[in-house]
């Protein structure tokens, strides 16, 4: 209460408090009155306290977020994917590939070069929520059917973006995990629609999306009853220029403290810039990602997105070979193409 509140104004509140069913517990201060709420079972709506004479500030102690947060679940999630391979555990998993589906030869030129360099999933997208509508947008469904080839020709699994609500049974009769992309980190009815969609969910961080916002936005999937989700740090605005985005490594260590949840790093998307994607990827796997998430491109030079952010195979192999070794270094591995799992 504001100082100088009335005993009159300090009645209303509780009184409000009880009729919006909690109990108040007022905490009579030399300065000032608190009121405390208890018996509340979640987020308290506090907008009709807010507007009480004599108010001064609401204070949350609950979190707005509960399915996702560590203190609802004490045990780090894993999800599980066909093939033995578990996202949250101890692995690092790498998901690898081009920004865009471009060809068939670029897509199983990709597939093949990341499998033998270890990586266990193919990322690339179908469908591209491009900033310029002038961009290429992506191949659509024959996109989709040509990861499925890469599917089938390498044993990749496949990681690739539902776009719109409407699109996310397409996706996922390919994908063995669906990407929600920064931008649409908070369309909710795409989120909705994922959550239903039986297919784990990897939702990437919105530009300029709070932690919070983004544990809001898994909030979306596991309210649907899909606990299967995977979070991704991608770099977020930031007032220099100097690099795309700014690369929030701790956002790594700070979401695993809130959320039992796990989270892979975009050093890719994160920096925008080929010679910083090594870097910031060794950083990642020790800050304690659960996994990558990196553009690599054939010939990266001829990319019909994000070229300039890709790496070539050769830089990929040595992003896993100093991947590996931090990895181990924290007691933990990269995880194992499927096949050669023991
Ligand atoms: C992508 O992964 O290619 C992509 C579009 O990422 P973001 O949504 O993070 O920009
Ligand atoms: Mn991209």
């Amino acid at each position: 209460m504001r100082h100088g509140a009335t005993p009159a104004e300090i009645q209303r509140v509780v009184e409000a408090i009880a009729e919006m069913g909690y109990e108040a517990r007022p905490l009579v201060g030399r300065q000032r009155t608190a009121i405390g709420v208890v018996g509340n079972d979640g987020r308290v709506d506090g907008s009709r306290l807010a507007g009480l004479e004599g108010v001064q500030e609401l204070i949350h102690v609950t979190k707005p977020y509960k399915q996702v947060s560590r203190e609802w679940r004490p045990d780090s999630t894993v999800v599980r994917l066909s093939g033995g391979i578990a996202v949250g555990g101890e692995d690092v998993v790498v998901m690898a590939g081009p920004c865009s589906v471009e060809s068939e030869r670029q897509i199983l030129e990709a597939a093949v070069a990341v499998r033998d360099a270890g990586a266990v999933i193919l990322r690339a997208g179908a469908f591209k929520p491009r900033s310029s509508p002038y961009s290429f947008q992506g191949l659509g469904k024959s996109g989709l059917a040509l990861l499925s080839l890469a599917r089938r020709e390498t044993g990749l699994l496949i990681v690739t973006e539902a776009m719109d609500a409407e699109g996310v049974d397409a996706v996922a009769g390919v994908a063995d995990i669906i990407q929600i992309g920064a931008r649409n980190m908070q369309n909710y009815s795409l989120l909705r629609s994922a959550g239903r969609s039986g297919r784990p969910v990897l939702i990437k961080r919105g530009f300029a999306a709070t932690i919070q916002e983004l544990l809001l936005a898994a909030e979306y999937v596991l309210a649907e009853g899909n606990n299967d989700v995977i979070l991704c740090e991608r770099g977020i605005r930031s007032f220099d220029s100097a690099m795309r985005n700014l690369f929030d490594l701790s956002a790594l260590p700070l979401v695993h403290s809130l959320s039992h949840l796990p989270i892979l790093a975009d050093p890719s998307h994160g920096t925008g810039r080929r010679d910083m994607v090594i870097p910031m990827a060794r950083a990642a796997v020790a800050a304690g990602a659960d996994g990558l998430l990196v553009e690599v491109h054939p010939r990266p030079e001829r990319a019909l997105s994000d070229g300039a952010q890709s790496l070539d195979p050769e830089q990929f192999r040595q992003l896993m070979r100093e991947s590996r070794l931090i990895a181990d270094a924290i007691g933990r591995r990269l995880a194992e193409p499927i096949g050669v799992r023991t």
